[in-house]
């Protein structure tokens, strides 16, 4: 039930007004008010009059509010799609199965064999894998920059090289790109640049203000908001989107209606949930700041982290995931975990319940303690991502996990009384 060409969508709302109204048909089918799901796989024609114009609109380009076939569009999936091109100042939207849909779906519409990339480092496991392992099977090659290092960036700027992708912020340690300045050095290179802006949400940044070619985003977290589904995103230019569209026709992890429904609702509350999670996970990593028990605090919102200058430049808030280490080995730092009563110990982010994980014992268990290292993801690191709930709750709680961790290393270290 989208309309493409609805004047009801000025582009200078605020992300809230925008997360609720953006892509949506005033004229709403049995004059309801909530977007209908079309639970449908294909779509009948009424006779041969309507074939060929269905057609005609096809093979000149047309805009068309009819559709053929599922793989090819939903009328559900078009309004998420609107919505979420407003929300970050695209032009358009393609929305898939998951990140990683989006992710593969969009470097595989752009590269060829013979092509380079360029993937900054600490970025998400399998896109680095995606750009390492799987592009080299079909004559891609890459190379990885430390996130931050605009010289070791220039440097690896190859002739061929026709993707610079990166995250913002990234994970686990929540580094910050430099938006500006990376899409400013690949304009001059003629590479196109994609951002993975999961932990940022459209809310706190929008990489495309700032010149970046095409962003991502695991629906699955903030955009959905409330870990009940899996979604990606990608979204850019029209002529870049179109090009990505038709090669997901042919990929097929296309999104599902009732995905798309439940994004949809979970979209209408972002800038409500967001500003929520900036704050509460402000507050928590300035009270883990001042605890003995802590090695260092990540977060871009603090001082101390080293890209806190240019989170404060281009970021809105600085999101919901803070990082830490704690005075501790890799057992010590999970019995801390097991001692909170409030976050589940699951990888992922972004909706209500907070969530808490150990990167060494979740997303990196099949690498071996120095190949653990050698990518940064030390055994005394959690990632903890913010929820809903009230953070002077979620402090009460991680106070009290931190004595229980503190007695626990006395005992260690001096024996049981
Ligand atoms: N990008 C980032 C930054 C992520 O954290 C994740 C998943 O955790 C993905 C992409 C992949 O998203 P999905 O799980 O929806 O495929």
């Amino acid at each position: 039930m989208s309309n493409m060409s609805n004047p009801l969508q000025p582009a200078a709302w605020q992300a809230s007004t925008q997360a609720v109204h953006a892509g949506e048909d005033r004229n709403r089918p049995y004059h309801a008010l909530i977007d209908p799901i079309v639970q449908t796989a294909t779509y009948i024609f009424d006779d041969y009059e309507d074939i060929q114009h269905f057609i005609q609109a096809q093979n000149e380009g047309l805009p068309s509010d009819r559709l053929d076939y599922g793989r090819y569009g939903n009328p559900t999936v078009r309004v998420v799609e609107e919505r979420l091109a407003a929300l970050e100042h695209g032009e358009a939207a393609l929305l898939l199965a998951s990140g990683m849909a989006a992710v593969t779906t969009t470097l595989l519409s752009f590269l060829s064999s013979g092509d380079h990339i360029i993937l900054t480092d600490d970025c998400y496991r399998r896109t680095r894998e995606f750009g390492i392992n799987f592009l080299r099977r079909f004559g891609v090659e890459s190379t990885v920059v430390p996130m931050g290092d605009e010289s070791a960036l220039q440097a690896a700027i190859q002739i061929n090289t026709k993707f610079i992708v990166s995250e913002t912020p990234t994970n686990p340690y929540l580094r910050v790109l430099d938006v500006e300045r990376v899409a400013c050095l690949a304009k001059k290179h003629q590479i196109k640049t994609l951002v993975d802006s999961t932990f940022a949400t459209p809310f706190n940044l929008r990489p495309l203000d700032y010149a970046i070619d095409l962003v991502v985003h695991s629906g699955t977290k903030y955009l959905s908001g409330h870990h009940d589904i899996l979604s990606g995103v990608v979204i850019g230019g029209a002529a870049d989107i179109a090009l990505i569209r038709d090669h997901a026709c042919t990929l097929g992890p296309v999104a599902d209606p009732q995905n798309a429904y439940l994004l949809l609702r979970g979209l209408k509350t972002l800038a409500l949930r967001v500003r929520h999670q900036n704050q509460s996970a402000m507050q928590i990593a300035h009270f883990l700041e001042t605890q003995p028990m802590i090695e260092t605090v990540y977060y871009p919102g603090l001082e101390s982290h080293p890209d806190h200058a240019v989170a404060a430049k281009q970021m809105r808030g600085f999101g919901g995931v803070v990082s830490f280490t704690l005075k501790g080995d890799l057992e010590q730092t999970a019995r801390f975990i097991d001692a909170l009563t409030i976050p589940f110990i699951t990888p992922s982010l972004g909706g209500a319940e907070s969530l808490v994980n150990q990167p060494a014992l979740m997303s990196y268990y099949s690498l071996s303690a120095a190949e653990r290292e050698a990518i940064g993801i030390s055994d005394n690191l959690v990632r903890y991502a913010v929820g809903f709930e009230d953070a002077q709750d979620l402090l009460n709680d991680l106070a009290q996990a931190l004595a229980v961790f503190e007695k626990q290393n006395q005992q260690a270290a001096y024996g049981r009384p």
